[in-house]
């Protein structure tokens, strides 16, 4: 079968491989329909992510046709359509029993990671049963592919960790696919404002059609003065960063309310300040999480019932014999304008 593999820093092809075997009785091997490129796909072809080796096939994200299953699976069955999410859970440790499926001792976020992942034409997943949702034969797969893990983690991480309420005034900072994914569920809430900061226009755009309220480019307008304009100095009382780098975080601490909640989605690499001669009496929340992927049934309904459209979240169309070019315009989204890049397998 063909896949992408990491081949190192910097590197990456479309190899040809062997077809994925069971090798669990509680394994199913999925047949691809779609798949999708993360960030985190960028993170770990630059180098950042040590634990992913070279060999690796990558992708933790898609929708797909049941091939096979393990002799133990029993809910999930063969020519079942299933969302393949970001995080695979055993079902049964102490993290999962909580919901806290990004900690599975046995699993957690190890597609196209530390198992070989979605940008295949079959892959082999772990705790079928705890960890493959079903969905319906004739739905948007398009649509389907972004609850693998954007919709859920800007929701779960950003949303619920927010603490938003109706009549709240939320900003986002960064517009890219978590950013935009974390607006479009926040309205789940009625939130008054929603304001969303970023240094692309194109983005920015994109927001402003999925319902933000006011849109700030930081590059050319000073984001925390308009915040403040547009809260009567108060500053807002959630805000989410969608970015991960300590500018943004800085921001984030800047541009909170008294009473309000920093609710980080950005995976960061390096240390930042933490302003807390400041804060101390503030009464501020700060909140970290990996996803979870505990609400991705209720997503999955929303979705399906298009109570939530994240088709705008689409840029792009490739098939898998493209996806080196794929990746080339996912990696240079300011000139491309890419958001989510589907792959068609
Ligand atoms: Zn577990």
């Amino acid at each position: 079968m063909k896949a992408l593999v990491y081949q190192g820093p910097g590197k990456k092809a479309l190899e040809e491989r062997p077809t994925p075997v069971i090798t669990t009785a509680t394994d199913a091997i999925v047949k691809m329909i779609r798949t999708t490129i993360c960030g985190t796909d960028l993170h770990i072809l630059k180098g950042d992510v040590p634990t992913c080796l070279p060999g690796q096939i990558l992708g933790h994200e898609g929708v797909g046709i049941v091939d096979s299953v393990g002799q133990s699976v029993t809910t999930i069955k063969v020519g079942d359509y299933v969302l393949i999410p970001c995080i695979t859970a055993d079902g049964k440790c102490e993290y999962c029993k909580k919901g806290m499926y990004s900690h599975c001792v046995n699993g957690g976020w190890i597609l196209g990671h530390q198992i070989d992942g979605t940008q295949a034409e079959y892959v082999r997943v772990p705790y079928a049963d705890t960890s493959l949702y079903k969905i319906p034969r004739d739905v948007d797969y398009d649509a389907i592919v972004m609850l693998s893990d954007i919709l859920p983690t800007g929701f779960e991480c950003g949303v619920l960790n927010g603490k938003i309420q109706p009549g709240n005034t939320v900003a986002i900072v960064g517009a890219g696919p978590i950013g935009l994914a974390a607006l479009l569920t926040a309205q789940f809430y009625s939130p008054a404002e929603m304001i969303v900061i970023d240094t692309n226009d194109h983005r920015l755009e994109i927001a402003k059609r999925l319902g933000a309220t006011s849109v700030i480019n930081n590059e050319n307008t000073k984001a925390i003065e308009r915040v403040m304009e547009i809260t009567n100095g108060r500053g807002v009382d959630t805000v989410m960063e969608a970015v991960g780098v300590p500018a943004t975080f800085i921001l984030c601490q800047e541009i909170v309310a008294a009473g309000g909640t920093i609710a980080n989605i950005g995976v960061h690499g390096v240390k930042v300040d933490l302003h807390l001669e400041r804060l101390w009496s503030h009464n501020i929340t700060i909140t970290t999480r990996l996803v979870d992927t505990i609400t991705t049934p209720m997503l999955l309904k929303t979705v399906i019932t298009q109570k939530i459209n994240p088709n705008l979240l689409i840029s792009h169309h490739f098939k898998l014999d493209q996806i080196l070019e794929a990746y080339a315009t996912f990696s240079n989204a300011a000139a491309s304008k890419a958001i989510k890049i589907i792959i068609e397998v």
